[in-house]
């Protein structure tokens, strides 16, 4: 049998292979980007209550109404949108799925999307098994800032879409409002849709605020904006986000979403619409996790390794440059095996697998893992 591949150059997620690569080697994992420390004991509570009071068969479709409703009222408070909760919210499998159905339900054959490298690694498949084309435009090295210019060259009358993410994964960057202008501008009397990757919404660190296209109405007409309950809430394996987007857009969302999940597991989403109202769940998050950034970057002096800035998500960036002059993939390959250290090569982001010498780890875990990845990575060389 055989089968005419979709996607004939993608091989395994590069978090799945350095995680089993890391399982392997028996290595401390500050690769795939999750917590190693536990979540709410409360939030765990209320999914057994939903479950026990019997709430185990199919939500709407659009996720809970309660749910969803409690989602409304947390983006007019943080973001002075007023969304309507029944036909701007979807509950969603994830962030990645989010992002995936938004794409699925814009690109027809031929259509330009671009995107900003390094880029989160589901992009371009997803562009490209929906039959869009990837234009890729790199962020400045070593800030990973966006050069407007750039992008306006890269606009064509096929531009259907241009996909933004802050705060950044892999590099810990940030969106200001100066780039939200920008963008503004470029796309003011165009037809072109916005994607905004916003699942580390509030890991943002050192009184930094999180911008979302959700507060610029110019923008915000054209987008479907992405988020994650797994990043807010360290549950990363309940598979849990939602998108929103304004009424045209979602309804036809919806007609992707409800022929391919239909509706996402109900105990969780019951727990959730309970939850959410407890604020400093999120509000002082930035915090928490920018506190883990600080220890292990203090840790991290004693090694040869050099930060980069990192103002927000689960990421910072490390350079190895004049330490070694293997390739990213190789150096991060020999950290697993001959450190039992395993981080995410950064140029698995790229298309064309640009090298900076630089790799990912992930900060979001307990003190002693990342004291004890520290002490291992002393003596690289
Ligand atoms: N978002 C996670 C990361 O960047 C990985 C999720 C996945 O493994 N697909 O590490």
């Amino acid at each position: 049998m055989f089968i005419h591949s979709k996607l004939p150059n993608v091989g395994t997620t590069i978090f799945t292979e350095m995680s089993v690569l890391a399982q392997q080697y028996n290595a401390i994992n500050l690769g795939q980007g999750f917590p190693d420390f536990g979540m709410n004991s409360q939030l765990i509570s209320l999914v057994d209550k939903a479950m026990s009071n019997g709430n185990n068969q199919y939500v709407h479709m659009n996720g809970l109404p309660a749910l969803r409703e409690q989602l409304a009222e947390k983006v007019k408070k943080l973001y002075n949108n007023s969304i309507n909760a029944n036909d701007e919210i979807t509950v969603t499998p994830g962030g990645t799925y989010a992002i995936y159905t938004a794409f699925t339900t814009l690109l027809n054959k031929g259509d330009e999307v671009i995107i900003f490298e390094p880029a989160y690694d589901s992009y371009s498949p997803n562009i490209e098994i929906n039959g869009g084309i990837v234009i890729p435009v790199s962020l400045q090295y070593p800030a990973y800032s966006i050069d407007w210019d750039l992008v306006k060259q890269k606009i064509s009358s096929k531009t259907k879409a241009i996909i933004i993410n802050s705060p950044h994964n892999p590099t810990g960057a940030l969106l200001s409002e100066n780039d939200m202008r920008e963008l503004s501008k470029l796309v003011e009397g165009t037809g072109i849709f916005i994607i905004s990757d916003e699942v580390y919404e509030h890991l943002v660190f050192d009184d930094k605020k999180h911008i979302s296209v959700l507060q610029f109405p110019e923008l915000y007409k054209r987008s479907f904006v992405c988020f994650s309950f797994g990043k807010t809430y360290h549950c990363t394996g309940w598979k849990m986000g939602y998108c929103i987007a304004p009424p045209g857009l979602m309804k036809e969302f919806r007609k992707v979403h409800q022929f391919n999940c239909f509706t996402c597991n109900s105990p969780m989403q019951f727990a959730l619409a309970e939850f959410l109202d407890q604020e400093k769940e999120y509000s002082e998050l930035g915090k928490f996790i920018g506190s883990k950034r600080d220890y292990f970057s203090e840790a991290m002096k004693a090694t040869p390794f050099k930060p980069l800035p990192s103002s927000g998500s689960y990421f910072q960036l490390y350079s190895y440059d004049g330490l070694s002059n293997e390739t990213e993939k190789e150096f991060a390959v020999r950290l697993i095996k001959d450190y039992r250290v395993a981080t995410i090569p950064v140029s698995a982001f790229y298309k064309d697998k640009q090298e900076n010498k630089v790799l990912r780890f992930c900060f979001a875990k307990k003190e002693e893992t990342l004291a004890e990845a520290a002490k291992r990575l002393l003596h690289v060389q």
